[in-house]
């Protein structure tokens, strides 16, 4: 490595984030130049496909000059306002009616942040601030899932069930964040236990522990429709429509997090029309820029937004707000990327393209690296095992998923392995011959690190 190249100074001082840092000292890091549709190129000019899109959000590629070109546009106009103080701007205006039209049934507000974190960090807060306001002020601990992801603040890492990302940090704050199952019915059904019934024990888990902690000490519920940092899971049969009237029973928020889900990711435009959810409040980030710019909206219902102005009577105003929630720059990007899925129609596209990516992956359960693939729409996630027949899973100490991550690198596919999960979410605007191309990458990473575990 030359003394004073990028790599060297990315030594010197960058600290990469959700990464083992000792790796990195020794490594050193990837750094990636450029893009072009699902494609992305390094530094030293090798091409990928890039099966995350990024972190599961560049859902238009890495080279859609409309968004760029309104981007401009924008920062010519009017580069930078707030949204405090009664103020604000015609982009995200024009987004908050955009997204109430387009959002499931009685979600008509929204508020703008930079995150996905903030978003779900707002919705924490917001949950707390509605039941105070309407006389429940005891409904305070949030209900996570083990393995769910749902951002890095104190309070969503808190939430979130990844022990890597508590451990230190002092985190989870536990006399407010409870932890249910993870619903990974291939990994944790019992044996001749159906997908049916495996919801049903998940559920009967919910209810008892609201049960034991009391419902009126509980405030809400979050959950995405598709895990996506817990490793691509699909919530099995049935799950959605046994936990919702638990919730409701006990007068507990739901919190759908579409952060990954949102925007035709699941073949719907929203993953709660997938499984039928019908959310209080709807965090969504990442897919609304297609991530050429920042942005989050948390979208809330209409008795939450009464309880918000009825809270400014009682305090003053409502007190919560970012400087750059509602950019009007990524409000702007924002409003052409909902324009371009429309006129594009995304969600047929992946509707149409579906079956390829499904089948593509599902032909690889063949291999005798793979244990299970499960997926829908344009995400998936490919479960390594040691033995086929019994689902024994290798010793953590073989790192088989970060092997497979390796060699898919090699094989020119970016990946994302999580622990011993592989997981897909490819642009949305990836074509059925760059899946059949994705597949056989993904067939060499796979044979390549069988070469090694075998
Ligand atoms: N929620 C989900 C489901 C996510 O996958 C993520 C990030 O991957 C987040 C929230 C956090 O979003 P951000 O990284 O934008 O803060």
């Amino acid at each position: 490595m030359r003394p004073n190249s990028l790599h060297a100074a990315d030594l010197a001082h960058m600290v990469h984030q959700q990464t083992d840092l000792d790796a990195h000292g020794r490594e050193g890091a990837v750094l990636i130049a450029r893009g072009e549709g699902v494609h992305v190129f390094d530094t030293e000019g090798k091409e990928y496909i890039e099966a995350m899109a990024g972190l599961w959000c560049a859902s238009l590629g890495f080279s859609e000059k409309r968004l760029a070109e309104v981007a401009y546009r924008q920062l010519l106009t009017l580069p930078y306002y707030h949204t405090f103080f009664q103020k604000g701007h015609e982009p995200s205006v024009r987004l908050a009616e955009r997204l109430a039209a387009i959002a499931p049934a009685g979600l008509n507000h929204a508020l703008f942040q930079c995150s996905g974190s903030e978003a779900n960090d707002a919705a924490i807060k917001l949950a707390w601030y509605y039941h105070n306001v309407t006389g429940r002020p005891a409904k305070k601990k949030i209900i996570g899932r083990i393995r769910g992801y749902h951002g890095n603040t104190v309070a969503t890492a808190s939430l979130s069930g990844q022990p890597h990302m508590q451990a230190d940090f002092d985190l989870p704050l536990t006399d407010r964040f409870l932890h249910v199952s993870n619903p990974n019915y291939y990994r944790f059904g019992q044996s001749g236990e159906t997908e049916e019934q495996f919801s049903a024990r998940m559920a009967a888990e919910l209810e008892a522990l609201i049960e034991r902690e009391g419902g009126d000490t509980i405030a809400a519920f979050f959950a995405e429709p598709v895990q996506g940092g817990g490793g691509a899971i699909t919530p099995p049969r049935g799950y959605f429509d046994l936990i919702q009237p638990i919730l409701k029973k006990h007068d507990i928020l739901f919190v759908a997090d579409e952060v990954i889900c949102g925007f035709g990711r699941t073949g719907h435009y929203w993953g709660c029309e997938t499984y039928g959810i019908r959310p209080d409040m709807l965090s969504c980030a990442k897919q609304l820029t297609a991530s050429y710019q920042p942005l989050s909206a948390l979208l809330i219902s209409d008795p939450i937004h009464a309880a918000l102005i009825e809270g400014s009577r009682r305090n003053g105003s409502f007190g919560h707000g970012y400087t750059y929630g509602g950019h009007p720059v990524a409000c702007a990007v924002a409003l052409e990327t909902l324009k371009i899925y429309e006129e594009r129609d995304i969600v047929g596209h992946v509707r149409r393209v579906s079956p390829a990516f499904l089948d593509g992956l599902g032909a690889l359960g063949e291999h005798p690296l793979v244990g299970d693939v499960r997926g829908v729409g344009l995400i998936a996630g490919v479960e390594l095992v040691a033995d086929k027949a019994t689902k024994e899973p290798f010793p953590p100490a073989a790192k088989a998923g970060l092997l497979v991550q390796e060699k898919c690198h090699e094989a020119g596919l970016i990946v994302r392995a999580i622990g011993d999960r592989i997981a897909f979410t490819p642009p949305l605007i990836i074509t059925a011959e760059e899946i059949a191309e994705m597949c056989a990458r993904f067939r060499a990473g796979l044979d390549a690190a069988w070469a090694v575990l075998r």
